[in-house]
């Protein structure tokens, strides 16, 4: 019977071994990964390294180093339980796999580069446990997550159910920007509100409901109107938005910005029965304006309160909207980029039609000059002269 010295032995025979040095000139080319337990991974980390214990390393790599071709570099403590991983990695079909000798210990001894891995705490395991059992996110989806940082607009219909399910998930920092008051007629659909909170600011009421579900979340509040004079200072540093507006010119608006600043916006619009939800991804996919160059005529456009919207719907709409900004932070999946959803309610159906860019998009085509300014029901592009003043408005 073999002992745990013949094995070992015979592991390190037929594997490839690299010194600490040799390994630190292939950091950024090679895919690293850690194969010791969480408590070690936590002490300090190769920077950029893969974590995955030994105990897992079957089960969980395929998912996480997707490319067989690339070379791999594994390490534990003192290159023992790497040489046996570097065997089941070679099983596995990775071609080009090495075992380093001496492990984290050597590396940190040698003055290496490492960093302390971000890491969830017992609770955030436990409360967000459900995303770390899905590979596609884990532990360090959750954390990616935590970082994040969502601008709602607005907290009303589609933003509540957003704002709630993105704080649930553990979305870190939500901004949420709406200069209302909560009013009675708010409660058939606007869930993060409630009766108490009536006459009560919408941003206040939103932070207190979020903050009692996750006091994980950050929520920034910004009892403002959202115009010309502050929308590029309150997207800054934010990764995402999730517009739930209902007016016409503050979408175009807002098309302006996210497509100066580069920032992901989620669309959600609903109309009675109907919803509508697609991603306008700056220059990765069309915007507002390559799909509705111009609003309709004002009479072909009332707006909620004149129309009406069944309870429920906007529960829906702004669910998936808290979906798409999930799959875009994660980078998860196909996200609903040239690609727009539609939903009635009535027949219960989903339809997506394809959305394409315009090349001659007066925002986001090649010639196109963006000027943040005040839009009118029109919401036609300011004119930019050649000298880059505007026209007069
Ligand atoms: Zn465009």
């Amino acid at each position: 019977m073999a002992s745990y010295r013949d094995l070992l032995k015979a592991a390190k025979a037929s594997i490839r071994e690299i010194t600490p040095e040799d390994a630190e000139a292939q950091l950024g080319n090679a895919a690293f990964l850690d194969c010791r337990e969480l408590d070690e991974w936590e002490q300090g980390a190769i920077p950029g390294a893969v974590f995955i214990p030994r105990g897992h390393l079957e089960s969980k790599v395929e998912n996480q180093l997707t490319e067989r071709e690339k070379p791999v570099i594994i390490y534990c403590a003192a290159g023992n339980r790497s040489a046996f991983a570097a065997q089941t990695l070679e099983q596995l079909g990775y071609r080009d796999v090495v075992s380093m000798t001496g492990g984290f210990g050597r590396w940190k001894n040698e003055g290496r580069p490492w960093m302390t891995p971000a890491a969830l705490n017992p609770e955030q395991r436990n409360r967000y446990h459900r995303h770390i059992l899905l590979p596609e996110v884990g532990e360090e989806g959750q954390q990616k997550l935590l970082e994040a940082k969502v601008l709602l607009l607005g907290a009303g219909g589609l933003g509540s159910p957003a704002a709630l399910y993105l704080a649930a998930a553990g979305v870190g920092t939500l901004g949420i920007v709406d200069m209302d008051v909560v009013d009675a007629s708010n409660l058939q659909r606007q869930i993060l509100h409630n009766v108490e909170r009536v006459g009560e600011r919408k941003v206040d009421s939103a932070k207190k409901t979020l903050t009692a579900l996750n006091p994980d979340v950050n929520v920034v509040t910004y009892d403002v109107r959202f115009g010309a004079d502050n929308i590029l200072e309150i997207l800054d540093g934010y990764d995402v938005v999730v517009d739930g507006t209902d007016n016409f010119p503050t979408r175009y608006l807002l098309n302006d910005a996210s497509l100066l600043k580069r920032i992901p916006v989620v669309h959600g619009s609903i109309f009675r029965f109907e919803g509508q939800v697609t991603l306008f991804d700056p220059y990765n996919g069309p915007c507002y304006r390559c799909l509705l160059p111009e609003p309709p005529p004002p009479e072909l456009a009332p707006s909620c309160a004149e129309a009406g919207v069944l309870g429920v719907l906007p529960g829906i709409v702004g669910s998936i909207q808290a979906l798409e900004a999930m799959k875009v932070i994660l980078d998860l999946g196909e996200p609903l980029r040239g690609r727009l959803l539609a939903y009635d309610a009535l027949e219960e159906s989903f339809r997506t039609f394809k959305v394409r860019r315009d090349p001659k998009c007066p925002a986001c085509g090649e010639n196109a000059q963006i000027v943040i300014a005040e839009y009118d029901d029109l919401c036609l592009p300011h004119a930019v002269l050649a000298d880059g003043s505007e026209t007069g408005h």
